[in-house]
């Protein structure tokens, strides 16, 4: 079995804007990258569905979906960016995009349910940590990661899953969306006092949120991850494993100032693998969030790929 890399050249169709860091070259370097550094010849490429509007549901509230749906079909009318908030518009490609990257995460999670992958990641965007059970922010609509967490539990019957998030954002949506739900435990860490400006007060006791000081490095990163993220992931022994995969903590990426590197995502990715081998037969669903320096990104994305991909 092979790790499956689930995308679609949809995903390039929502367009913020000129100048806007969540732009479709981000897929694009990414590509560039494996097929330079020959890692594509290890990936199982799989084009990712439309999601339906039942895996919308396991996330979103249905009024929430329907107002979004009218900021969609008024960007298809006009031709034209409607604005949701100052960071966040949709275009006349964002709603194929945005089905896109929801159905893939569901996909993904399929595919490595039924054992046609040992692993996935989904390359995809817009991503979808920030987006909220009923707001769209952030550059995030549909909460692509609740939505495949959710899907695992809800409709394919497992009990227990973990999502991990290792953005440089907290991820406020993802957590409005899963607190108190007893079946997931959720593990991230996030520059303490950037956007969204939350986190600091967990939720709900299924939360480990670890606020970090812009400039930490990745040393003291890891170290934080052995010490709170590791013994509760091993005490919940998740049948799987979701992560939200942004890469914007690199030290290169401008939109955070935290100092990872390379190396430190292809330790946090060894640390999951090694956690999903003991619990959950290896079973890991990764999902593209952040990274806006388009070089940084595309080499911290492999990085990730060769562990999850063991190559
Ligand atoms: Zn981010």
């Amino acid at each position: 079995m092979t790790t499956a890399y689930f995308s679609h050249p949809d995903c390039r169709g929502h367009d913020m804007g000129a100048g806007h860091p969540e732009c479709p070259q981000r897929l694009d370097a990414i590509e560039d990258h494996l097929l330079a550094t020959g890692l594509d010849i290890a990936l199982t490429r799989r084009d990712a569905p439309l999601a339906r509007h039942h895996d919308l549901t396991l996330a979103h509230s249905e009024g929430y979906l329907l107002e979004l749906d009218e900021f969609l079909q008024q960007a298809v009318e006009t031709g034209e960016h409607t604005a949701i908030d100052q960071d966040t518009n949709v275009c006349p490609g964002t709603r194929q995009a945005m089905l896109r990257a929801a159905g893939a995460a569901v996909a993904a999670t399929d595919a490595v349910i039924d054992g046609e992958a040992i692993n996935a990641f989904c390359a995809i965007r817009p991503p979808g940590h920030h987006a909220t059970r009923s707001q769209a922010m952030g550059f995030c609509f549909y909460n692509n990661v609740s939505i495949a967490a959710r899907h695992a539990l809800d409709v394919r019957g497992l009990e227990r899953v973990a999502i991990v998030d290792f953005d440089v954002h907290h991820g406020n949506g993802t957590e409005d969306i899963v607190a108190g739900d007893e079946r997931i435990l959720m593990v991230s860490f996030f520059q303490d006092q950037i956007y969204p400006f939350s986190g600091g007060v967990p939720m709900g006791e299924n939360m480990v949120n670890l606020p970090i000081p812009a400039y930490t490095r990745g040393g003291e990163i890891r170290d934080l991850i052995r010490s709170q993220w590791l013994p509760r992931l091993e005490e919940f022994r998740p049948q799987m494993i979701f992560i939200s995969a942004g890469f914007d903590a690199h030290r290169e990426d401008e939109l955070g100032q935290l100092g990872l590197v390379e190396a430190d995502y292809a330790w946090i990715t060894q640390q999951l693998v090694d956690v999903a081998a003991r619990h959950c037969g290896g079973r890991i669903v990764s999902c593209l969030e952040g990274g806006y320096s388009l070089s940084s990104l595309a080499r911290s994305v492999a990085a990730h790929l060769r562990v999850l991909a063991g190559v």
